[in-house]
């Protein structure tokens, strides 16, 4: 197996005060967890590029686009988007190479040069509405990959797994009305961002989970929900919407996972992925704030990811 870890250290520059959760200081704590697991070498470690032209268009509105564009803050100063999400001078570099990663590991990997990839990135994604950027996500990086595969590479069924805790409610209104794309998530709800819950439908399997479930609840809901769901879809590529604040070592999230579930996950997506689509899988970081859980989940990830 060959797997690419796309990221820049443009992604560790964007920051939304020292006090936030969603701190530059995750993409070292991964960093720092794959050296201690001496993993580090085993992968293929790219440059992420900034996102192309047009590329944001096929998700955001012009509008979406310049709120992040169009406010870039003088050095040392803070634009506010909302309570809990903000720029800095380097956030729209960030946020370009955050969705720019995810396009060119797409690419790469349905062009075979790699079996398949994580995006160690942030801004995070999930919850970038195509109208606006919210809870910490400035674009819904995993959405405009998945649209490039659509619409630039002409793939027919994609589908979209997201293990965050909280629920990737831009990702679903993205795609709302989208025959080409299979969503598939758990969310412990009622949490943040307290959208209504989504009836489950063929295309979309978004499960509400009740606080303190742990890696049994969501086992069982993965095996008796997700996994027929997507055999039944036959995707084309997979995409990972990968937060790991449902880990219980995370005060963010009021679940309890623990890294052999990250791992199992992990496996089961791998598993669909071979039978349906040659393993193709691109992984996007999402949520994640208790930094040591974190590097380790992250490892487990990996390590189910290139089967070492
Ligand atoms: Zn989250």
């Amino acid at each position: 197996m060959t797997t690419a870890i796309y990221s820049h250290p443009d992604c560790q520059r964007h920051e939304m005060g020292d006090w936030h959760p969603e701190a530059p200081a995750r993409l070292q704590a991964i960093a720092d967890q794959m050296i201690r697991a001496q993993i580090n070498d085993l992968f293929d470690h790219r440059e992420a590029p900034l996102v192309g032209p047009g590329e944001l268009e096929r998700v955001h509105s012009a509008n979406a686009i310049a709120i992040v564009r169009d406010n870039v803050p003088a050095p040392g100063d803070c634009y506010p988007i909302d309570g809990d999400t903000s720029l800095n001078e380097f956030s729209w570099r960030a946020a370009q190479r955050a969705a720019g990663a995810a396009v060119a590991a797409t690419d790469a990997v349905l062009d075979g040069e790699i079996d398949n990839a994580f995006c160690a990135i942030r801004p995070p994604g999930h919850h970038a509405r195509p109208s606006e950027p919210m809870g910490f996500c400035l674009f819904n990086n995993v959405a405009v990959a998945i649209r490039h595969a659509l619409e630039v590479r002409g793939l027919r069924r994609v589908a979209i797994v997201d293990f965050d805790v909280h629920h990737g409610n831009g990702t679903e209104e993205a795609f709302m009305e989208e025959p080409r794309v299979l969503m598939v998530s758990f969310y412990q709800h009622p949490f943040y961002p307290y959208t209504p819950v989504a009836p489950i439908t063929p295309n979309r399997v978004n499960v509400p989970v009740p606080a303190y479930s742990k890696g049994d609840v969501v086992r069982q809901l993965v095996t008796e929900q997700w996994l027929p769901a997507m055999h039944a879809f036959k995707p084309e590529m997979i995409f990972i919407s990968a937060g790991f604040d449902a880990h219980r070592e995370d005060e963010i999230g009021g679940m309890g996972l623990v890294e052999a579930d990250y791992t199992w996950l992990t496996e089961q997506i791998m598993a669909v992925a071979k039978e349906h689509c040659h393993g193709r899988i691109v992984s996007c970081l999402e949520g994640g704030y208790n930094l040591s859980a974190l590097g380790r989940s992250v490892v487990a990830h990996l390590k189910a990811l290139a089967e070492i």
